[in-house]
């Protein structure tokens, strides 16, 4: 693996920011160094710049040295930086899987970067073979998003690995939603793979999309890239404090998994009884990907209610899907009346 070859000229040569958290790292004295206010404490304080406590945490958790962690704000700063990292504008391209998650095309797009996409089977399966045959030698990241949004199924961990080990490009396989999957996550192979990077979330299982924390997880050749062109402080002190407390409570979380699966299975039991419904496709997510007749309108009826589904119906590989998030039972009984009373309104009155 030949990172020289992957990685931006002008970010090999960087000379990262050094801030006042740098150059003296001990506690217990008296800070006179970062021009911060000495009142208001302890939010007058800059944060770590390199978040150690909270990665030696999620380390402990996932079984990872701390230099094989990054952390940002959300996945999306992970996504973004990696362009920033690999990515010559105008010059090099990534290769992404179609359908699914739009940041990887927008951060394309915001960073001049040519977003090659690669259909997905018809049963949503990879494509191997045409993924490999889009890779040419600008292609600088392959983006796998696994389970993928918004298709709500995974890859086979054979596939995605066959990839890593034959292509030359930065491998990232985008577990947002491993939580709610019955397969493993790949974590445990980014010590044999250097070019494998997982990003994962506390947006989705953990229940923290408002506090905009997502992990990159990789080899440390390529974590040390990403922090160094990350913002400085790009995780404020309510962000580290709020994930350290919900590291305490596991329990909970898996308890939230749980009640999600249990009820991820009762709604598609319930949606396939539709007779608008075509199909419900087999989710490794904590949504429902459902085909329907007349997508447009049931999502038209369901505003109306107040209640608001994803229209996914003009996605390639989608036609006439709605995208389902999981809710609480009575959220989802809200859902399943509403579209009782749609069904009685207009399918059955249409075959009188
Ligand atoms: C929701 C989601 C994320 C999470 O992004 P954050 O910036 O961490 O909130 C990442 N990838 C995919 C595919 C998602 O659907």
């Amino acid at each position: 693996m030949d990172f020289g070859k992957l990685v931006r000229q002008n970010i090999r040569d960087l000379v990262p920011y050094s801030s006042a958290r740098d150059e003296y790292t001990g506690e217990s004295a008296i800070f006179l160094d970062a021009n911060e206010n000495p009142f208001n404490a302890p939010y007058n304080r800059y944060p770590d710049p390199h978040q150690l406590e909270l990665k030696a945490k999620i380390g402990a958790l996932k079984g990872l040295p701390v230099e094989n962690i990054f952390l940002g704000n959300g996945s999306d700063e992970a996504i973004d930086l990696l362009y920033r990292v690999f990515c010559e504008p105008g010059e090099d391209n990534v290769v992404s899987i179609h359908p699914s998650y739009g940041m990887y095309q927008v951060c394309a797009d915001i960073n001049n970067i040519a977003c090659k996409k690669v259909a997905l089977n018809d049963d949503f399966s990879l494509d191997a073979k045409a993924l490999v045959h889009a890779v040419d030698d600008k292609t600088k990241l392959l983006f796998i998003c696994s389970p993928n949004n918004p298709t709500s199924n995974s890859f086979d961990a054979e596939t995605i690995l066959d990839l890593v080990k034959k292509l030359n490009v930065i491998v990232v396989v985008d577990e947002a939603y491993i939580d709610f999957s019955k397969r493993q996550s790949l974590l445990e192979y980014v010590h044999e793979y250097p070019n494998l990077l997982i990003l994962q979330t506390f947006s989705k299982a953990w229940g923290l999309a408002g506090i905009r924390l997502g992990m990159a997880l990789g080899s440390r050749e390529v974590i040390a890239l990403m922090g160094k062109v990350k913002y400085p402080y790009n995780l404020n002190v309510l962000t580290l404090k709020f994930a350290l407390d919900a590291l305490k409570n596991k329990d909970k979380v898996d308890g939230w998994i749980a009640a999600v699966l249990e009820q991820r299975d009762l709604l598609e039991r319930k949606l396939k009884k539709f007779r608008f419904v075509r199909q419900v496709y087999p989710s490794d997510a904590n949504f429902l990907l459902v085909q329907v007749d007349k997508a447009r309108k049931i999502y038209n009826y369901l505003v109306e209610k107040k209640i608001i589904v994803r229209d996914r119906s003009n996605v390639e590989l989608c036609e006439g899907s709605l995208r389902i998030t999981i809710g609480t039972d009575t959220e989802n009984l809200a859902l399943t009346d509403a579209l009782m009373q749609y069904q009685r309104d207009f399918v059955d009155s249409c075959k009188i």
